[in-house]
């Protein structure tokens, strides 16, 4: 999407208005890898941040085909039925790689996005996983700001993007299969060990082999230390198709919140994930102006041959590198 000469105070005003199509301009120039737009957008941000942080941020991960489309329309139009506006975001590895999305697409959510208390977005076509966990950060409070109660990010059961929603939600959701829960279906047990419930979707045909799979799944938490929350991570049946179970995982959702807020996990949490952000985009930025210095770049060549040929090894190489730096 083309992103039109909008100035900030304009977009930041829609926005605080609650219309979407603000919203989506919003979104839209926070993407942006234009220098030219860095500045509207940080002060956008900037604008917006105290109106920030009313919500609850749900993750949803699941391998594809487990029904996360169909659990989040089902899920989704329960919360507007219920007066909750809530944006759907998402992170889809393959848009970054084809710049165009499997996953986002709004015809996969074909009732929730005629919803008019519904905000659809699918991921941002960035560069790299960094630059995508960024826009998305920044989406959230956008959305925030907007009015939306509820923020879901969803993201594929693959790669590294499990970790990144994560670190931006405040309740992460995994959906599983009634198969057997000792194969751990593809899912790495380090995704689970995240999750805050676990819901076996398509709980519709063979109930004996759910509860199995129940069972299974239950036993296997109990072999994780208990989490930093303090909450017991429960393991659901039911069907995104039949509707059934969806409106017992939103009660759940807002015990977990009543509970951990109670506790003072919540807000710790959230200001703990501020802080690993930080960090992160330090990380990157030192990333990127270290590699693209062009004084480095030719050193860096020089490095790669010394050590293609076998002069120097490579931490030698790497310690020339930075004591080059240190003594400009
Ligand atoms: P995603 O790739 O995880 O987003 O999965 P989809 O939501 O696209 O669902 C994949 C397929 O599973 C579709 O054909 C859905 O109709 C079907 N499906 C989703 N949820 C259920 C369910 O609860 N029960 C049954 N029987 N099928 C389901």
């Amino acid at each position: 999407m083309r992103n039109k000469n909008y100035n900030q105070e304009t977009i930041s005003e829609g926005i605080r208005a609650g219309d979407n199509k603000w919203l989506s301009r919003g979104i839209t120039l926070i993407e942006s890898q234009l220098e030219s737009d860095k500045t509207k957008s940080s002060a956008l941000i900037e604008s917006l941040l105290p109106l920030s942080g009313n919500s609850i941020r749900i993750g949803i991960t699941g391998v594809p085909g487990v029904g996360k489309s169909t659990f989040v329309e089902a899920f989704g139009s329960q919360l507007t039925s219920l007066g909750k506006k809530l944006a759907v975001l998402s992170i889809d590895p393959s848009s970054s790689i084809s710049k165009g999305s499997i996953l986002g697409d709004k015809t996969r959510m074909a009732q929730l996005s005629m919803d008019s208390r519904a905000f659809i977005r699918p991921s941002p076509a960035g560069n790299s996983w960094g630059g995508v966990a960024t826009s998305t950060r920044e989406s959230i409070i956008l959305c925030e700001a907007a009015g939306h109660d509820v923020i879901i990010v969803e993201t594929v059961g693959v790669g590294q993007s499990e970790t990144l929603v994560k670190d931006m939600v405040d309740f992460f959701l995994l959906l599983m299969l009634p198969g057997s829960g000792d194969e751990l279906q593809g899912i790495k047990r380090g995704i689970m060990e995240m999750a805050d419930a676990i819901f076996i979707n398509k709980s519709d045909g063979n109930m004996e082999r759910a509860k199995r799979a129940r069972k299974d799944f239950q036993n296997a938490l109990h072999l994780f230390p208990p989490a930093a929350s303090d909450w017991t991570v429960p393991v659901e049946l039911g069907s995104s198709l039949e509707k059934e179970g969806v409106d017992q995982m939103w009660k759940i959702c807002q015990e977990f919140k009543a509970q951990t807020t109670e506790s003072g996990w919540f807000e710790q949490n959230r200001k703990l994930q501020q802080i690993k952000w930080f960090h992160q985009l330090i990380s990157q930025r030192l990333e990127a102006d270290f590699y693209t210095s062009a004084s480095t770049k030719a050193k860096i060549k020089k490095a790669e041959d010394s050590i293609f040929t076998t002069q120097v090894s490579v931490r030698n190489a790497v310690d020339s590198l930075f004591t080059c730096q240190n003594q400009r």
